[in-house]
């Protein structure tokens, strides 16, 4: 068996805040980030307007990362399942326009400052370089919440660094906090663009032209036909589509449903009906559909050059089915020893992966879970005479919305069973320079063991740290390192470590 790693230790690129203005507590995508995005609308469409959008009956399949930040000692990760739980519901949303996405890669960083600020300086210096390395796929960081001073910020996305960025909590069975924000992925902007920080009221007159981030947005008219200077006013104004009606952010503080009734007039006198359903407007609990207009965008965007590295031939993968048999432990069940305890079950055909989320007495937000290709894990972390409960689920990239089964009971036995096998599990360490700044460590077990790999400085603080699957036989490990240096490596399971020095020169 050889199995093998790939880990990057970031390089933090710099420590520039970018401005962020986000007055109202839901997307916290910037007025400054909106301009960016709607240019980059505008400019698609000059450039593409020829392009012929057509549906063609055939799904167009996009790849997204998850990056899942914890604290530096991993702790706080959201639940791995609520990926797919999300995305899921992501795909339910896009259906209707021939686009799925499917997942790349779930990534696991630990990393305080990401965690606990991704607005902040260091941490959004830590998405660029997470974004930077991920250039294969929609990059969507998961940190504890979108911006620390405002807690009101669900996500949003940074068109500079290019990656979305969502508090944990928005991450769920509700897709359109991310659906929204792959919509300003592919150059979407609100459907009330311009009224971001500017509040409509009813008993003073329209403006004309609003201002965000500094700039004059021409207001949007409810007319489709209104020209200005001979130009089509739904053309330019707002989000630049003449089939998202006209909207001054009414959603926001409505409480009235997915109905606007209220007394917002355009200009001219003549009373709003926004689309209340659209992707891109702030009727929250109402959001569901991207206009014909607003798809021709998202497409034109992912034809653009700037979007390459999102083609990847792709080929989807075969319906995975949600039933697993469980070879061990099996329910209700007092396993031998507590030490030493293997997790078994049949392989499931067309999966590639298999989540394992386990916990004591029952499953809830202080699980462990972790991914293997594997279809045995041997955990040597238990306590003894406990209830646990556990449960696996089988995935592959294009198929990962089935039921997930019912967890699974049993109580570890009360005493120790032999640990040799254990403790002398990791053989051998061996490590080698392959580039600039990547070593690869050869890591020999005899048997396979769930482990962790840690890498310290000189100073004793503790840079790197990876939980591990290890095979039996030889385990590749390539990490990236951010600076040339002295370390200290250790890599561990409950009752055996092997640390030493390695050098990147
Ligand atoms: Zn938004």
């Amino acid at each position: 068996m050889y199995k093998i790693f790939t880990f990057s230790i970031f390089l933090i690129l710099g420590t520039e805040l970018f401005s962020q203005i986000k007055p109202y507590g839901f997307c916290g995508t910037s007025p400054e980030d909106q301009l960016i995005i709607r240019d980059r609308m505008f400019q698609n469409r000059e450039k593409m307007d020829k392009l012929v959008q057509v549906r063609t009956g055939a799904i167009r399949y996009i790849p997204v990362n998850y990056h899942l930040a914890a604290n530096t000692d991993g702790t706080g990760r959201m639940r791995i399942v609520n990926v797919y739980t999300n995305l899921c519901a992501i795909n339910k949303l896009f259906e209707a326009h021939e686009i799925q996405f499917y997942l790349r890669n779930i990534n696991f960083i630990n990393n305080t400052a990401l965690y606990d600020d991704p607005s902040s300086a260091l941490g959004s210096a830590w998405c660029n370089s997470l974004a930077n390395n991920n250039r294969n796929a929609v990059n969507i960081i998961c940190a504890r919440v979108a911006n620390k001073p405002e807690p009101g910020v669900l996500a949003f996305y940074n068109p500079g660094g290019d990656y979305i960025v969502s508090g944990i909590g928005s991450v769920n069975a509700n897709g359109t906090t991310l659906a929204h924000e792959i919509g300003h992925f592919f150059s979407l902007a609100h459907t009330f663009y311009g009224w971001e920080s500017t509040t409509y009221s009813c008993n003073t007159p329209t403006p004309l032209t609003v201002f965000i981030g500094g700039q004059s947005v021409q207001v949007e008219y409810v007319n489709r036909d209104k020209r200005i200077n001979g130009q089509l006013v739904c053309k330019i104004a707002a989000d630049g589509f003449c089939d998202t009606p006209a909207d001054y952010n009414l959603g926001f503080g409505w409480n009235g449903g997915c109905v606007y009734s209220g007394c917002a007039v355009d200009p001219d006198g003549d009373t709003l009906d926004p689309d209340e359903r659209n992707m891109m407007s702030y009727f929250l609990s109402c959001l569901q559909t991207f206009t014909t207009e607003q798809v021709a965008a998202i497409n034109r965007d992912y034809n653009g050059n700037h979007r390459n590295y999102l083609k990847a031939a792709f080929t989807p993968q075969n319906v995975v089915p949600s039933e697993i048999n469980i070879i061990s432990p099996i329910d209700q069940s007092v396993t031998e020893g507590f030490n030493i305890v293997k997790f078994q079950w049949e392989p499931v055909p067309n999966a590639t992966h298999y989540l394992v989320e386990y916990g004591e007495t029952s499953l809830t937000n202080k699980n462990v879970s972790f991914i293997t290709k594997r279809t045995d894990t041997t955990l040597t972390n238990l306590v003894s005479n406990k209830r646990y409960a556990y449960r696996v689920f089988a995935y592959n990239n294009t198929h990962f919305c089935h039921a997930i089964m019912n967890p699974i009971s049993f109580v570890t036995g009360k005493f120790s069973v032999s640990t040799k096998d254990i403790t002398t599990s990791i053989q051998s360490i061996n490590w080698y320079q392959v580039s600039e700044l990547e070593l690869e460590f050869n890591v020999n077990s005899i048997n396979a063991v769930s482990s962790n790999i840690e890498l310290f400085n000189m100073q004793g603080k503790k840079v790197f740290s990876q939980y591990l699957n290890l095979q039996t036989g030889a385990n590749q490990i390539s990490i990236n390192f951010p600076v040339k240096g002295t370390y200290l490596y250790r890599v561990s399971s409950t009752s055996g470590a092997l640390s030493g020095k390695c050098l990147i020169l």
